[in-house]
Protein backbone atom coordinates (compact mmCIF):
# COMPACT_ATOMS: atom_id res chain seq x y z
CA UNK A 1 0.00 0.00 0.00
CA UNK A 2 1.57 3.45 -0.73
CA UNK A 3 -0.14 6.77 -0.08
CA UNK A 4 0.00 10.33 -0.31
CA UNK A 5 -1.39 12.77 2.34
CA UNK A 6 -2.48 16.16 2.15
CA UNK A 7 -3.39 19.00 4.19
CA UNK A 8 -2.12 22.11 5.21
CA UNK A 9 -0.04 22.71 8.73
CA UNK A 10 -2.75 21.97 11.82
CA UNK A 11 -5.15 19.82 10.02
CA UNK A 12 -4.30 16.74 11.82
CA UNK A 13 -2.42 15.47 8.63
CA UNK A 14 0.06 13.67 11.04
CA UNK A 15 -2.27 12.53 13.56
CA UNK A 16 -3.96 10.56 11.14
CA UNK A 17 -1.27 9.35 9.06
CA UNK A 18 -0.12 7.68 12.04
CA UNK A 19 -3.70 5.86 12.38
CA UNK A 20 -3.35 4.51 9.02
CA UNK A 21 0.13 3.70 8.73
CA UNK A 22 -0.46 1.28 11.68
CA UNK A 23 -3.87 0.28 10.40
CA UNK A 24 -1.70 -0.70 7.16
CA UNK A 25 1.80 -1.82 8.95
CA UNK A 26 3.29 0.99 6.69
CA UNK A 27 6.43 3.26 6.50
CA UNK A 28 5.78 6.55 7.68
CA UNK A 29 8.17 8.91 5.51
CA UNK A 30 7.62 12.63 7.07
CA UNK A 31 9.93 15.14 5.39
CA UNK A 32 9.30 17.42 8.29
CA UNK A 33 10.79 14.69 10.66
CA UNK A 34 13.18 13.90 9.00
CA UNK A 35 14.88 17.62 8.79
CA UNK A 36 13.95 17.98 11.95
CA UNK A 37 15.83 14.40 13.21
CA UNK A 38 19.15 15.86 10.95
CA UNK A 39 18.48 19.74 13.08
CA UNK A 40 18.52 17.39 16.23
CA UNK A 41 21.86 14.97 15.08
CA UNK A 42 23.57 18.60 13.78
CA UNK A 43 23.96 16.95 10.44
CA UNK A 44 25.10 19.00 7.69
CA UNK A 45 21.78 18.36 5.83
CA UNK A 46 20.13 19.81 9.40
CA UNK A 47 22.05 22.78 9.67
CA UNK A 48 21.53 23.44 6.19
CA UNK A 49 17.71 23.10 6.04
CA UNK A 50 17.28 24.90 9.52
CA UNK A 51 17.73 28.52 8.38
CA UNK A 52 14.36 27.92 5.80
CA UNK A 53 12.79 25.96 8.66
CA UNK A 54 12.56 28.72 10.95
CA UNK A 55 11.21 31.29 8.54
CA UNK A 56 8.68 29.07 6.70
CA UNK A 57 10.17 28.84 3.82
CA UNK A 58 10.59 25.23 1.90
CA UNK A 59 13.93 23.53 2.03
CA UNK A 60 15.33 23.81 -1.40
CA UNK A 61 13.97 21.30 -3.85
CA UNK A 62 17.52 20.15 -5.05
CA UNK A 63 17.88 19.02 -1.21
CA UNK A 64 14.56 17.98 -0.87
CA UNK A 65 13.63 15.77 -3.44
CA UNK A 66 16.64 13.75 -3.68
CA UNK A 67 16.24 12.61 0.13
CA UNK A 68 12.92 12.02 0.02
CA UNK A 69 13.22 9.78 -3.15
CA UNK A 70 16.37 7.96 -1.62
CA UNK A 71 14.42 7.26 1.44
CA UNK A 72 11.55 5.74 -0.13
CA UNK A 73 14.23 3.34 -2.19
CA UNK A 74 15.74 2.31 1.59
CA UNK A 75 14.39 -1.51 2.81
CA UNK A 76 11.49 -0.76 5.07
CA UNK A 77 9.99 0.81 2.67
CA UNK A 78 9.84 -2.31 0.28
CA UNK A 79 6.21 -3.37 1.61
CA UNK A 80 4.39 -0.25 1.44
CA UNK A 81 4.80 3.78 2.82
CA UNK A 82 2.81 6.57 3.52
CA UNK A 83 4.17 10.05 2.50
CA UNK A 84 3.84 12.90 4.56
CA UNK A 85 4.90 16.23 3.92
CA UNK A 86 5.93 15.49 0.17
CA UNK A 87 5.64 16.60 -2.69
CA UNK A 88 4.93 20.32 -0.85
CA UNK A 89 5.09 21.61 -4.51
CA UNK A 90 3.83 20.87 -8.06
CA UNK A 91 7.97 20.77 -9.32
CA UNK A 92 8.14 17.60 -6.27
CA UNK A 93 4.93 16.17 -7.31
CA UNK A 94 6.13 16.13 -11.08
CA UNK A 95 10.10 14.73 -9.80
CA UNK A 96 7.82 11.72 -7.65
CA UNK A 97 5.37 11.07 -10.45
CA UNK A 98 8.72 10.14 -12.70
CA UNK A 99 10.50 8.23 -9.75
CA UNK A 100 7.43 6.16 -9.25
CA UNK A 101 6.82 5.56 -13.16
CA UNK A 102 10.42 4.62 -13.55
CA UNK A 103 10.61 2.24 -10.58
CA UNK A 104 6.86 0.96 -11.93
CA UNK A 105 5.41 2.07 -8.64
CA UNK A 106 1.71 2.69 -8.34
CA UNK A 107 0.24 4.67 -5.88
CA UNK A 108 -2.99 3.39 -4.13
CA UNK A 109 -4.41 6.43 -2.55
CA UNK A 110 -4.43 9.97 -2.18
CA UNK A 111 -5.47 11.71 0.99
CA UNK A 112 -6.38 15.03 1.07
CA UNK A 113 -7.72 17.08 4.31
CA UNK A 114 -9.42 20.31 3.62
CA UNK A 115 -9.28 23.01 6.35
CA UNK A 116 -9.73 26.50 6.02
CA UNK A 117 -6.83 28.36 6.78
CA UNK A 118 -7.84 29.95 10.13
CA UNK A 119 -8.58 26.58 11.96
CA UNK A 120 -5.40 25.40 11.00
CA UNK A 121 -3.39 28.45 12.63
CA UNK A 122 -5.34 28.32 15.79
CA UNK A 123 -4.23 24.48 16.27
CA UNK A 124 -0.45 24.47 15.12
CA UNK A 125 -0.16 27.43 17.77
CA UNK A 126 -1.43 24.91 20.68
CA UNK A 127 0.52 21.23 18.81
CA UNK A 128 3.35 20.19 21.48
CA UNK A 129 5.71 17.37 20.49
CA UNK A 130 6.75 14.38 22.57
CA UNK A 131 10.03 13.94 22.88
CA UNK A 132 9.85 10.18 22.45
CA UNK A 133 7.39 9.75 19.23
CA UNK A 134 6.80 12.90 17.23
CA UNK A 135 3.30 10.56 16.68
CA UNK A 136 1.90 11.14 19.69
CA UNK A 137 -0.71 13.58 19.11
CA UNK A 138 -0.90 16.87 21.45
CA UNK A 139 -2.34 19.94 21.36
CA UNK A 140 -3.06 22.51 24.09
CA UNK A 141 -6.47 23.34 22.43
CA UNK A 142 -7.92 20.18 21.17
CA UNK A 143 -9.75 18.62 23.98
CA UNK A 144 -9.02 14.72 22.65
CA UNK A 145 -6.03 15.36 22.39
CA UNK A 146 -4.29 17.62 25.43
CA UNK A 147 -1.46 16.98 27.19
CA UNK A 148 -1.19 15.18 30.54
CA UNK A 149 -0.33 18.04 32.48
CA UNK A 150 2.76 19.29 30.40
CA UNK A 151 3.64 15.70 29.82
CA UNK A 152 2.45 13.91 26.52
CA UNK A 153 -0.16 11.79 26.95
CA UNK A 154 0.88 8.62 25.14
CA UNK A 155 3.93 8.04 27.03
CA UNK A 156 4.72 10.87 29.78
CA UNK A 157 7.61 12.21 27.82
CA UNK A 158 8.29 15.46 27.40
CA UNK A 159 6.57 18.22 25.44
CA UNK A 160 7.60 20.66 23.35
CA UNK A 161 6.90 23.40 20.89
CA UNK A 162 8.39 23.56 17.59
CA UNK A 163 9.81 27.33 17.20
CA UNK A 164 8.03 27.63 13.65
CA UNK A 165 4.95 26.51 15.14
CA UNK A 166 5.29 29.84 17.79
CA UNK A 167 5.95 31.96 14.44
CA UNK A 168 2.91 33.54 13.03
CA UNK A 169 4.94 35.18 9.90
CA UNK A 170 5.88 32.10 9.31
CA UNK A 171 3.05 30.11 9.75
CA UNK A 172 1.33 32.32 7.02
CA UNK A 173 4.36 31.58 4.70
CA UNK A 174 3.80 27.95 5.24
CA UNK A 175 0.21 28.51 4.55
CA UNK A 176 0.76 30.78 1.41
CA UNK A 177 2.61 27.54 0.31
CA UNK A 178 0.10 25.21 0.97
CA UNK A 179 -3.16 26.97 -0.50
CA UNK A 180 -1.63 27.82 -3.53
CA UNK A 181 -3.12 25.85 -6.52
CA UNK A 182 -1.33 27.39 -8.69
CA UNK A 183 2.48 25.78 -8.05
CA UNK A 184 2.23 24.75 -4.61
CA UNK A 185 0.61 22.34 -1.90
CA UNK A 186 -2.06 22.04 -3.28
CA UNK A 187 -0.89 22.34 -7.13
CA UNK A 188 0.56 19.17 -6.23
CA UNK A 189 -1.93 17.29 -4.77
CA UNK A 190 -4.56 18.25 -7.68
CA UNK A 191 -1.82 16.74 -9.82
CA UNK A 192 -1.97 13.79 -8.43
CA UNK A 193 -5.71 14.08 -8.17
CA UNK A 194 -6.27 14.74 -11.60
CA UNK A 195 -4.00 11.33 -12.22
CA UNK A 196 -5.75 9.80 -10.31
CA UNK A 197 -9.33 9.78 -11.85
CA UNK A 198 -7.73 8.70 -14.87
CA UNK A 199 -5.29 5.50 -13.40
CA UNK A 200 -7.61 4.09 -10.77
CA UNK A 201 -5.80 5.46 -8.00
CA UNK A 202 -8.49 6.43 -5.12
CA UNK A 203 -8.66 9.90 -3.70
CA UNK A 204 -10.36 10.54 -0.24
CA UNK A 205 -11.53 13.80 0.79
CA UNK A 206 -11.67 14.73 4.68
CA UNK A 207 -13.34 17.39 6.34
CA UNK A 208 -10.50 18.00 8.73
CA UNK A 209 -12.79 20.02 10.86
CA UNK A 210 -14.37 17.73 13.40
CA UNK A 211 -12.20 15.93 15.97
CA UNK A 212 -9.56 13.83 15.75
CA UNK A 213 -11.83 10.77 16.22
CA UNK A 214 -14.48 11.48 13.84
CA UNK A 215 -12.04 12.54 11.24
CA UNK A 216 -10.42 8.75 11.83
CA UNK A 217 -14.06 7.18 11.45
CA UNK A 218 -14.33 9.06 8.11
CA UNK A 219 -11.46 7.87 6.90
CA UNK A 220 -11.56 4.51 8.15
CA UNK A 221 -14.91 3.81 6.43
CA UNK A 222 -13.31 5.86 3.23
CA UNK A 223 -10.68 3.40 3.26
CA UNK A 224 -12.79 0.18 3.84
P1 LIG B 1 6.30 19.99 8.47
O1 LIG B 1 6.74 19.19 9.63
O2 LIG B 1 5.70 19.13 7.39
O3 LIG B 1 5.43 21.14 8.86
O4 LIG B 1 7.63 20.62 7.83
C1 LIG B 1 8.40 21.55 8.54
C2 LIG B 1 9.27 22.34 7.59
O5 LIG B 1 10.18 21.45 6.92
C3 LIG B 1 8.53 23.06 6.47
O6 LIG B 1 7.99 24.30 6.88
C4 LIG B 1 9.65 23.22 5.45
O7 LIG B 1 10.54 24.25 5.80
C5 LIG B 1 10.40 21.91 5.59
N1 LIG B 1 9.82 20.89 4.67
C6 LIG B 1 9.08 19.81 4.99
N2 LIG B 1 8.72 19.13 3.90
C7 LIG B 1 9.25 19.80 2.85
C8 LIG B 1 9.22 19.61 1.44
N3 LIG B 1 8.55 18.59 0.88
N4 LIG B 1 9.88 20.52 0.66
C9 LIG B 1 10.56 21.54 1.19
N5 LIG B 1 10.62 21.79 2.51
C10 LIG B 1 9.96 20.93 3.34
Amino acid sequence: MRILTFGPNGSGKGTQGAIVKGKYNLSHVESGAIFRENIKGGTELGKKAKAYIDKGDLVPDEITIPMILNRLQQDDCKSGWLLDGFPRNKVQAEKLDEALQKAGIKLDVIIEIVLDRETAKNRIMGRRLCANDPNHPNNIFIDAIKPNGDKCRVCGGALSARSDDQDEAAIGKRHDIYYNTVDGTLAAAYYFKAKAQAGGVRYIELDGKPGVKEVSQDLMAKLG
